[in-house]
């Protein structure tokens, strides 16, 4: 393998063990019936989304735990830790919320700075 297949190896490795290590969702979120984020990725400075996608999460079997990866396929590490403000509103029994994160990763010598907008719907039992 390749240093590159190598590093991305690595980091799903990473990613799969930190999911198996998370808290479920349930635990954390115990009358959350469904949980629904929509997307929204640009490039610092652009104003329409480049990339938008609809998750729809599984709330029986998932981890307490929303990251999500930088589409930028040439960003160094980056990507997006949402689970801190999102498990925050679950605990509150928020219905709707939105957000934004900044990806703290590098692309060559300058920070990526792609800015992810996030909006949950959710329904609690
Ligand atoms: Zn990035």
């Amino acid at each position: 393998m390749n240093r590159r297949n190598r590093d991305a190896a690595n980091r799903f490795a990473e990613r799969r063990r930190r999911e198996d290590e998370a808290p479920r969702l349930l635990a954390e979120a115990k009358n959350l019936a469904s949980l629904k984020l929509e997307l929204e990725e640009r490039r610092s400075g652009v104003v329409s989304a480049e990339v938008s996608h609809i998750r729809r999460v599984v709330v029986e079997h998932a981890p307490a735990l929303f990251e999500v990866p930088c589409s930028d396929p040439s960003c160094h590490d980056g990507g997006h830790d949402l689970t801190r403000p999102i498990m925050a509103e679950l605990r509150a029994g928020a219905t709707r919320f939105e957000g934004e994160d900044v990806c703290y990763g590098q692309v060559g010598n300058v920070p990526c700075e792609r800015l992810l907008r996030y909006v949950g719907i959710a329904t609690y039992k």
